[in-house]
């Protein structure tokens, strides 16, 4: 990972390698990590989850621990092969998390503190995720106030940003977008009232109904005969990875174009998503 990358992209790589993996060793060099790591130990946890709140890396750990770490200018993490040579040296690592296959380390990284849910929850200084799309008591009113607080912004990029509602990813991005008939570069102050509250619930519609289905995929278009899970999962969706494709509805030859932090892919129908004014 070079440094001066996004530590959105930095979750994410950490996420990719990390996620669902035991921990094999820990070490921390960063008070006050070490004490922590003696009192509740990190190794033998599994890494349930790698995420960006803002300008901070937070790593949940199972058993209720989670790292959480502030680059500023100096700190950056890298992701290695076991047994694989560091870029830095030894004196500059302040914490390595390794599994049986990589080592996370952390190099020069200023700010380390280590949380439970409860303590980063009652923290003033890392952001709070937004509503949970999945929440029983899901707060669309906040969801949609959170969403219009981003007026300047693509719909696509705040529809992932987690702190506005918590839960979207990038494949229902597009999905719910298309279903709602909204281009993904249109700003959020372009929407009309029906348009946002069309996206908040469709939003929660998918994630519900694939929350159910367990790992049969996700499926938003069910045009076509349900398949097995062995099926290509492209069959089963609107627009996402069906750049080229014919728009399930008109016809039209689907669209991708990459958008945003991290830039992510995003998917549309021109003809069903009227481009936003500034675009033509
Ligand atoms: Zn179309």
């Amino acid at each position: 990972m070079p440094e001066g990358d996004t530590i959105y992209r930095a979750a994410r790589a950490l996420g990719h390698v990390l996620e669902g993996k035991v921990v094999t060793r820990f070490e921390a060099a960063l008070a006050p990590l070490p004490s922590v790591d003696d009192g509740t130990p990190v190794e033998g946890r599994t890494v349930e989850k790698v995420e960006s709140r803002g300008k901070w890396l937070v790593i949940h750990f199972s058993d209720d621990l989670i790292l959480v770490t502030h680059m500023r200018m100096s700190g950056s993490w890298h992701i290695y092969r076991v047994g694989e040579r560091w870029r830095r040296s030894r004196g500059e690592m302040r914490a390595v998390i390794a599994t049986t296959d990589y080592e996370a380390v952390a190099f020069n990284v200023p700010v380390a503190k280590f949380y439970t849910a409860r303590t980063l929850e009652r923290s003033s200084t890392i952001p709070k995720l937004g509503p949970d799309l999945l929440g029983a008591e899901f707060a669309s009113d906040e969801a949609k106030a959170r969403l219009l607080e981003h007026g300047d912004e693509e719909i696509a990029n705040v529809l992932l940003n987690q702190r506005v509602m918590a839960g979207l990813g990038n494949v229902y991005k597009s999905e719910v977008l298309f279903a709602c008939s909204v281009h993904p570069f249109r700003r959020v102050n372009t929407l009309t009232g029906a348009e946002v509250d069309c996206i908040l619930e469709r939003a929660r519609r998918f994630l519900e109904a694939n929350a159910k289905d367990g790992d049969a995929g996700m499926v938003t278009y069910t045009g076509l005969r349900r398949t097995t899970r062995a099926a290509d999962p492209g069959a089963r969706l609107w627009v996402y990875r069906r750049q080229g494709k014919e728009c399930r509805r008109c016809g039209t030859a689907i669209r991708m174009r990459r958008q945003g932090p991290g830039a992510r892919s995003s998917y549309w129908c021109p003809e069903c998503q009227p481009e936003p004014v500034e675009m033509r």
